[in-house]
Order: structure tokens, then C-alpha cells, then sequence
């Protein structure tokens, strides 16, 4: 990409790829949704077998303690051999802010089986009339002794309906002003009595979000993260990891690895206009890159990354979906099809990828919100 390998980082580099192609099933090579747990989740206790699922993770918390050049060579390296992507809730989410902010008790309960991918997370942070406004979510947990009630509903919760837990904001003081200081960070087991799930399918067919009903659900006071009515700060730490790790140069490359594919197939990559914009993408790219690994490098292993972080998050979300829009175009008339395209170097799709990436704008704040955040919290300019 945007640098050169050492000669330790090459040979890192060769031992990646040659792992990777004697390991990652084919089946789940260039799939352009993610696929299901009881297919995806295998391959993530294969990488913990390997000790590679959590190289950014220190290795005192049973990560790879890898350096950054490092986690750019697994990146590409995943990218290359089309892997697919991972459930992050844990790996990006609550995993580094547990570190950050959890008790002992709740680092050694919670961190192995993340990394050893016995247990999946799931972010409880929106709710129907709580998105880009999420303090005004009005999920409440009431204290009672040592323990919470905990009564609302939350919604595009993804990966609610195959997950154990979720980190989740509620409301513990309603009556509190600004709204904001109002809210908690909880700990709340999916399988308690009083939660239903309900998948959502999506504009890509793929039902990769659910609703959350709790009704009284019982959740021990111990699963607090943080103090009582402190949970915005945490909330607003977990953002910062998401945003960079939504930003992760892995989607942009496969995107681009599938636009060549699919112009090779239907030979536009031989017109002057199309490598013009070919090339014009690869070099975004590049500078993705080297964003992200500056991101990444600000952002010590036990230390959220601020809200500069939202620039990356524009950036690589914007990215992405104009490579789909590209990969369109390189389509053609295939491009109206919902079923993989079959070429010479494997089957791609257009539809499926292009549908997907327009939530990429969305979730984690929309672009919007981003603009917002950099323009109030990094700028300063008046409101
Ligand atoms: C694929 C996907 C996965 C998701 N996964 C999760 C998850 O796991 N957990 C979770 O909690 N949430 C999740 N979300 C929800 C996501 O965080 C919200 O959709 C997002 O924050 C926007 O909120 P909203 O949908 O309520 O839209 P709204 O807040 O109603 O916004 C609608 C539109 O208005 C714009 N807008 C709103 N306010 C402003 C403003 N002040 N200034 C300028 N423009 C504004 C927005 O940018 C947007 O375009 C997911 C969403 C998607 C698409």
C-alpha cells in the first residue's frame, strides 16, 4: 500500500497468506454479506486457535499485542484472500472499552470468551425514536438493591437474535438535565427472562439486525460499567472505536479486488475512462490507509480514540459506497441481478455489495452526525 514492508514484516506478510489460503475455507471466501454464525463463527475460533482474532487487543488480555504495521499486513492480507467480516461488537467494542473502563471482575469474566469466540455482543444503543438523538433514549433501568429493572425497547440491534450480551445505554435518572446525564452503561444477559428478539431483514436480504423487547428484566447491579449516570462518556468512547474500526481498510480493498473482477469479466477495464477512475479509487484507497494507520496510532491499545474519529468514519464509509457505485457501472447490464455474476475468476455480484453499502452512511451515526460532531467537538464553531 502506502509503505514497504521490513524484511520481518515481509516474511509476517508471507506466513499471513500462506496461513490463510491453507486455512479460510473457501465457502466463506468473497461472500458479499456476512455470513451466518453457525458458518462464521468456526472461522473466528480458528483465528483465536491461531492467536491471531485480536492483534490490535494487548497480549496481557489475551490479544496479539501486534504492531501496527503488523495489523495492516493481517488487514490486507484478509482483504486479499476475501475473508469475510467478523462480528466487531465484541473484538472493537465493549472488548477495548472494558479494558478501559470495566472492573477486574468484569475484564476477567467477559474478555476470554471474546477472544475465544464462545460468546457474541450486541450494541444496545438505539431505540425507535433514540438515533442520531440518542440521549433522548428512554429505555429505563430502575435500581433496586443490587440489582437494575430494566424495561424498553431497542432497535437495529445487529446480531441481537444469535448473541449472549449486550452493552446497552438506559436511562437512570429521568428527571436529569442535560438529557445526557441522565444515562448508564449496562451489561445485560440476552438470555435473561423478559427479553424478545425480533430479526429485521434489510434492503440486502440479509437479516443482519434485530429489535430488542425488555420488559422487567432483571440485571445484577455488578454489570455496570462505570459509575451510575456516567454511561454517555463510555458511550461516546465506544463510538470513537467503531467509527475507526467501521473505517477498516479490509471493506475498501475487497471492494476493489470484486470491481476488478467484474470489469475484467465484462472488459470495461479496458477502456481509458474506467482505469482512470480504477486508478483514482486505488489512490483513495492509499490515503484510507494511511489515515487509518495514523487513527490506529493515536489511538494507544488501553485509550479511546476522540472524536476525530469521525473523520475516518466519513471517509471510509463515503469510500466504500462510491467503489460500489463504481463496481455498478463495471456491471453493466449484470448489474440488475441479485444472484452472483459468474466470470472467469469466480462469481460477483453488484446488487447485493451496491444495497449493502448504503448503510455504511448510517450506522455508527450517519455522515450528517459526523459533520456535526467535527464541526462542534474538533472545530469548535458555534452551534
Ligand atoms: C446496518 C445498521 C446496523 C446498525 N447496528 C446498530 C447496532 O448494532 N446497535 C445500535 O444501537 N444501533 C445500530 N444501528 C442504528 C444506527 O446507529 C442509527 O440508524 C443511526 O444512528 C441513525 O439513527 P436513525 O436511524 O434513528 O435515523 P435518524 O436519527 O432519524 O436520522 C434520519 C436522517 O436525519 C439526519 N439527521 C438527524 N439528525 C440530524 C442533525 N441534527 N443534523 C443533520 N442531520 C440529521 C440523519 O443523518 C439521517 O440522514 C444500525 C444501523 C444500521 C443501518
Amino acid at each position: 500500500m502506502f509503505r514497504r514492508d521490513t524484511p520481518a514484516e515481509a516474511a509476517f506478510r508471507t506466513e499471513v497468506r500462506t496461513w490463510l489460503e491453507a486455512n479460510l475455507p473457501t465457502a466463506l471466501r468473497g461472500r458479499t454479506t456476512r455470513p451466518p454464525p453457525e458458518e462464521l463463527m468456526p472461522w473466528y475460533r480458528t483465528l483465536s486457535r491461531k492467536g491471531w482474532i485480536a492483534p490490535h487487543w494487548p497480549k496481557q488480555h489475551g490479544g496479539m499485542g501486534a504492531t501496527l504495521n503488523e495489523q495492516i499486513v493481517m488487514t490486507e492480507e484478509l482483504a486479499r484472500v476475501g475473508a469475510p467480516p467478523l462480528p466487531v461488537q465484541g473484538l472493537n467494542h465493549i472488548g477495548p472499552i472494558l479494558m478501559e473502563f470495566g472492573t477486574e471482575a468484569q475484564k476477567a469474566k467477559h474478555l476470554p470468551p471474546i477472544v475465544a469466540g464462545t460468546v457474541i455482543w450486541a450494541q444496545g444503543y438505539s431505540e425507535p425514536g433514540a438515533g442520531s438523538d440518542l440521549a433522548s433514549l428512554t429505555t429505563r433501568a430502575t435500581l433496586d438493591g443490587d440489582r437494575f429493572i430494566v424495561k424498553g425497547h431497542k432497535i437495529w440491534t445487529t446480531w441481537a437474535h444469535h448473541s449472549d450480551w449486550m452493552f446497552a445505554l438506559v436511562r437512570t435518572d429521568p428527571q436529569a438535565q442535560p438529557k445526557h446525564a441522565g444515562i448508564s452503561f449496562l451489561l445485560i444477559d440476552l438470555h435473561s427472562p423478559g427479553i424478545k428478539v425480533r430479526p429485521i431483514r434489510t434492503i440486502a436480504a440479509d437479516d443482519e439486525y434485530a429489535e430488542v423487547f425488555l420488559d422487567d428484566v432483571t440485571v445484577p447491579a455488578e454489570n455496570l460499567v462505570g459509575k451510575l449516570n456516567d454511561g454517555w462518556r463510555i458511550a461516546n468512547a465506544l463510538l470513537g472505536h467503531e467509527r475507526i474500526g467501521t473505517s477498516n481498510p479490509q471493506f475498501v480493498l475487497t471492494a476493489l479486488e470484486r470491481i476488478k473482477t467484474m470489469a475484467r469479466a465484462t472488459g470495461i477495464i479496458a477502456d481509458p475512462a474506467f482505469q482512470d477512475r480504477l486508478a483514482a479509487a486505488s489512490i483513495n484507497i492509499t490515503a484510507l490507509s494511511a489515515l487509518f494507520s495514523h487513527a490506529v496510532e493515536l489511538t494507544n491499545h488501553e485509550q479511546s480514540p476522540g472524536p476525530e474519529s469521525s473523520i475516518i468514519k466519513i471517509v471510509g464509509s463515503e469510500l466504500l459506497q462510491s467503489l460500489n457505485e463504481l463496481l455498478v457501472e463495471a456491471a453493466g447490464g449484470h448489474a440488475t441481478a441479485d444472484c452472483p455474476f459468474e466470470t472467469n475468476f469466480g462469481a460477483v455480484d453488484a446488487a447485493i455489495p451496491y444495497l449493502f453499502s448504503r448503510r455504511v452512511t448510517i450506522y455508527g451515526g450517519s455522515s450528517e452526525i459526523q459533520r456535526n460532531v467535527l464541526a462542534r467537538r474538533v472545530l469548535n464553531l458555534p452551534s
